[in-house]
Formats: C-alpha cells, sequence, structure tokens
C-alpha cells in the first residue's frame, strides 16, 4: 500500500470513529453508551485511528452479560413491553419465571397458596415503630438516588426523584418515571397526574376507607421504578430499569407495605414480571414478600381517559379491603 493509500485508509478510519462517536452522544441518554463507545474505541483502534477520535467511556458500568441485551438495545428502538426480559428476580429476590418474547399475555395467577413471609402489619399503632425505623433508610436511598449516574439519564436530568413518603400508612404506590414537572421540583407525581393522584388519596382519606389511618403524601409512600426523566417522557428502557429498580427494591424493604398499587401497565409489569394486559391484572391481590400487591390506571391514562376514574375508585375500595383483611 502507498503511502498515500495509507493515509486515505486512516482519514477513512478516523471517519468513521468520529461517526460512532456521534452515535454515542444520541444513545448516552438511553444507557447504551458505554457498549456503543466502547465498540467505537476498538473499531478506532483496529484501524490505527487516534483513541481520542472515539469517545471515552467509563469501564465500570456494564457487565459484559449485558453487552448483548445491550447491543439489541442499541439496534432497535425496544416496545414498552419488553421490560420483564431483564428482570431476572423480583422486587424481595425471589425469581421470576422468563416470559416469551411474544407469548400471550395472560395475567398472572393471584397467589393464593400460604404465603412464606407473613403480612406487613396494618394500621396506626402498629406501624409506628416500623415508620420510625424506615426513616434513615430512606433518606440514606434518597442521598444516593441525588448523585446516582448509573445509567445515561443522569446527564440530561435536572433533578432525580428518589420518591416521597414514609411507611407510616403501609400504602405504597409505585409509577413509572419522573416527568418533566418531577424533574424540575425533584419530587414524584407533582405535575396534572400527581395532582390526580393527589385527589384519589385525599379521596381515600375522605371516605375513610381505612378507619384509623390518615391517608396523604406524608403518610404514605410514591415511589417511581426510575428515578431521572428518560428523554420525552419515553418508556424506561430495560438497562434504565435494572440500573435504577434497585433503588426502589430497597426502599419497598424498608417500608414493610402492607399494600403496594401499582399505577399503570409499566410498573404492573415490573413489579409482577408479566406482559400481561392491565385489564387483566387489576381487580386481582398478589403477594410479594409481607405485602399484597394490586393494579391500577396510570393516572395520566385516566387524564386521557376519563372514564377510567371510576375503576380507579373501585381499586382504590379494593385496595382498601385487602389492607383490612388478612
Ligand atoms: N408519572 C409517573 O409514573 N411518575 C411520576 O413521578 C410522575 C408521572
Amino acid at each position: 500500500m502507498s503511502p498515500d493509500d495509507r493515509e486515505g485508509a486512516r482519514r477513512e478510519a478516523a471517519s468513521i470513529a468520529r461517526s460512532l462517536g456521534r452515535k454515542l452522544e444520541r444513545e448516552r441518554a438511553a444507557g447504551t453508551g458505554d457498549l456503543i463507545a466502547r465498540g467505537a474505541r476498538a473499531g478506532a483502534e483496529a484501524a490505527g485511528a487516534s483513541k481520542l477520535d472515539a469517545p471515552a467511556a467509563p469501564e465500570h458500568r456494564v457487565a459484559p452479560e449485558r453487552n448483548a441485551a445491550a447491543e439489541r438495545l442499541a439496534a432497535t428502538s425496544p416496545p414498552a413491553t419488553a421490560i420483564a426480559d431483564v428482570v431476572e428476580v423480583d422486587l424481595f429476590g425471589r425469581p421470576i419465571p422468563p416470559v416469551a418474547p411474544h407469548a400471550p399475555a395472560s395475567a398472572p395467577e393471584p397467589d393464593h397458596a400460604p404465603a412464606e413471609a407473613p403480612l406487613n402489619p396494618a394500621g396506626w399503632e402498629a406501624r409506628a415503630p416500623l415508620a420510625a425505623a424506615a426513616e434513615p433508610v430512606l433518606a440514606q436511598i434518597a442521598a444516593e438516588v441525588k448523585v446516582c449516574e448509573k445509567c445515561g439519564l443522569w446527564e440530561a436530568r435536572n433533578q432525580a426523584v428518589p420518591g416521597v413518603g414514609s411507611a407510616q400508612s403501609g400504602i405504597v404506590f409505585v409509577g413509572e418515571a419522573p416527568g418533566a414537572d418531577e424533574d424540575r421540583i425533584g419530587e414524584p407525581f407533582v405535575g396534572r397526574a400527581g395532582q390526580l393522584l393527589d385527589k384519589i388519596i385525599q379521596a381515600m382519606d375522605d371516605a375513610r376507607l381505612i378507619p384509623g389511618v390518615p391517608l396523604s403524601r406524608a403518610t404514605v409512600f410514591i415511589g417511581n421504578i426510575i428515578h431521572c426523566r428518560p428523554p420525552e417522557n419515553r418508556v424506561p428502557l430495560p438497562f434504565e430499569i435494572e440500573q435504577s429498580s434497585p433503588y426502589l427494591r430497597r426502599q419497598l424493604e424498608a417500608l414493610k407495605p402492607r399494600v403496594i398499587c401499582c399505577l399503570g401497565k409499566t410498573s404492573a409489569e415490573f413489579m409482577l414480571g408479566s406482559k400481561a394486559s392491565l385489564g387483566s391484572m387489576r381487580g386481582k391481590v398478589y403477594r410479594q414478600g409481607g405485602a399484597k400487591l394490586i393494579v391500577t390506571y396510570h393516572p395520566a391514562a385516566c387524564l386521557r381517559n376519563p372514564e377510567f376514574k371510576r375503576p380507579v375508585w373501585e381499586d382504590m375500595q379494593f385496595l382498601a379491603r385487602e389492607y383490612l383483611s388478612d
């Protein structure tokens, strides 16, 4: 090869590396950046291009066995229903059977078998010591969430959103991910959907659905599967869920909820490891460790479809009955 040919090949390799670098910038927020950066650097090195042509990426984030999954993500935007693919254990560390990607969706069977763990306590007095014990743990988790850089979402965030409330009532609402308002304020469910959730909690309290247990933002806990806003409010990617959901798992371990209420399909899919339709998961009670788990529509869905408000209210009455029964 002549010196000119060599120079031409070197320039071409450098150009490819630069183009991969630009792709990295686009993909970084999707949490796949590390993988692409490695590919870019490997390609650049093989072609004799300077390492500086390809963006540097931290080496510690993607476990080797996750690379195949990240590669698939980089190639395509995953469907919303792909989330349970990477969830190998439930929030209490129990294995979740894999769900075939195109398996016919059906609701998981509610767990009527005798539960291994006794139900977590119900009632104000019984839960007071538990709430006190949970407080410093929740504060510690919140501090970690605030500075988390485990997936690419931290780069575009204004604030991470750890969760709000306490273990006092024993009721936990689990949403999907912060939106623009939550990102700005640093608290979950503070936008329009959040205002509707506040109304729902207020209505539960007004109706004394759980006698002796005042219900408010302070006495329930409101959390999300992931803790930073995805761009354009897209559905969280599996990698983001994998990195961020352990905070939720630790919160739930500290909160020892009596009832967990999944808000919407993404939350239900993640918590139950199921791709069944939301409609088929509603109206059933599932057990997760010492907690009962129910599913209802996301408040944002109620804003789009006001006819969902009635079933949501029925679900809240169902939640209360489950809370009060063994
Ligand atoms: N939607 C969610 O799922 N979570 C929030 O915190 C806000 C809106």
